[in-house]
């Protein structure tokens, strides 16, 4: 789609000299802006157009857990495409490939028996698609005003265990209560599902505090309400658990996958299967600590309010480190300042506001989680 007109009040051109338009473009960020022109990846790494090198700490916005061009990956991608490069699954129609993913990932995901698998091509729709199951349930259930969902919004974030004189198992209480609250005051009738993340992700970085998911799987099924478990970002190894919700005792009613790939079809025997998978949670549990306690250890800085994370993802928060609750002035711009600086020093990370997200891939090595954690080191220094 063209846009003639000017959306945001500013200039907004997009990227400078160029006919793109890219998703999220807003504010400041519209101006006319030169784009980072990503051209190639290995490993750990990718390469810019003019050659330059940057760890990609965020694989790729969550995906490449297994690095850029992983040969297992490109191979079968490759014998696909010479295979089969298209087909649907519509009707009665299907793939093996798609018949073979979906036998395998109802047998990985053990939290909670699932019944089948319903493929489509985003995390994105994989949610939409939730919504149109989950009306479908309850319209077949003969109670079509149980239609409302309940998903946790951003201002969560608001509320973060640092700005609470609580404990954990207290804070817990208190947010299953006012799920709670929410539920009676629309009714319990008219509410079919809630969503949540098992650790909220482009929120900032959020993990639950002890309890919470126990506290609020009691109140959702007290009235009859499905839990659907985004495991979009959380799957697959991201957490030290296969599964999110295997971290936190979620047994979900639906669950959306998306994001990582996971690879089958080179060879599909069992016990091949179970190595794998053991391989990947192992990998991530044997690189997590130094990666955690790496970052976590800058928590003093004077410009960190809270450095939070578990397994392969990590957030930080940049405020006055003696009184973390105040952010500073947006205008100041210090997340995307240390964004600046780490990219200049060859790390991409992602910014949003002053929090700062990273999930390097599973294949990073010890070697490229120094040169991680001194770069951010760095970065902190210069914005300091
Ligand atoms: N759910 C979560 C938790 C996500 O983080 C994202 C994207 O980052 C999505 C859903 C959307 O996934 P996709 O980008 O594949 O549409």
């Amino acid at each position: 789609a063209s846009v003639e007109n000017d959306i945001s009040g500013t200039d907004n051109k997009g990227f400078k000299g160029h006919d793109m338009l890219a998703p999220f473009t807003a504010g400041w960020q519209s101006t006319d802006v030169d784009p980072l022109i990503i051209e190639k990846s290995e490993g750990s790494y990718v390469y810019d157009n003019k050659g330059r090198k940057y760890l990609d700490t965020l694989a790729g916005l969550w995906c490449t857990a297994l690095g850029g061009n992983e040969p297992r990956l490109v191979e079968a991608a490759t014998k696909q495409l010479n295979t089969l490069p298209f087909y649907h699954s519509f009707w009665n129609r299907t793939t093996k490939p798609s018949l073979d993913l979906a036998k395998e990932l109802l047998d990985m995901f053990t939290a909670k028996k699932m019944a089948k698998a319903f493929f489509t091509n985003s995390g994105s729709e994989a949610n939409d698609t939730q919504v149109k199951l989950v009306w479908y349930y309850n319209n077949a259930l003969g109670r079509p005003n149980k239609k409302k969902f309940i998903a946790r919004a951003k201002a969560y974030h608001g509320s973060t265990l640092i700005s609470a004189s609580e404990t954990e198992e207290e804070f817990s209480t208190r947010l299953a209560k006012n799920l709670e609250d929410l539920i009676l005051k629309e009714g319990p009738d008219t509410i079919a599902a809630f969503i949540a993340e098992p650790v909220m992700g482009a929120g900032g970085v959020i993990p639950p505090p002890a309890t919470y998911f126990d506290k609020i799987q009691a109140v959702v099924k007290k009235y009859d309400i499905l839990f659907i478990a985004d495991e979009v970002i959380c799957a697959f190894g991201r957490l030290g658990t296969m599964f999110g919700c295997d971290k936190y005792n979620i047994k979900p009613d639906l669950v959306s996958l998306a994001k990582v790939v996971y690879d089958i079809g080179l060879d599909n025997q069992e016990n091949k299967r179970e190595a794998r998978e053991r391989n990947m949670v192992e990998r991530v549990n044997s690189i997590s600590p130094k990666f955690q306690e790496g970052l976590k250890a800058f928590s003093d800085s004077p410009i960190v309010g809270e450095i939070r994370g578990t397994g392969l993802i990590l957030a930080t928060e940049f405020a006055d480190n003696k009184s973390p609750n105040d952010p500073f002035p947006p205008e100041w711009g210090i997340g995307a300042y240390f964004g600046a600086q780490c990219e200049k020093n060859g790390m991409l990370v992602r910014v949003a506001g002053d929090t700062i997200m990273m999930s390097p891939p599973f294949i990073a090595t010890p070697e490229e989680l120094d040169e991680l954690i001194s770069i951010y080191g760095k970065a902190l220094r210069e914005t300091e």
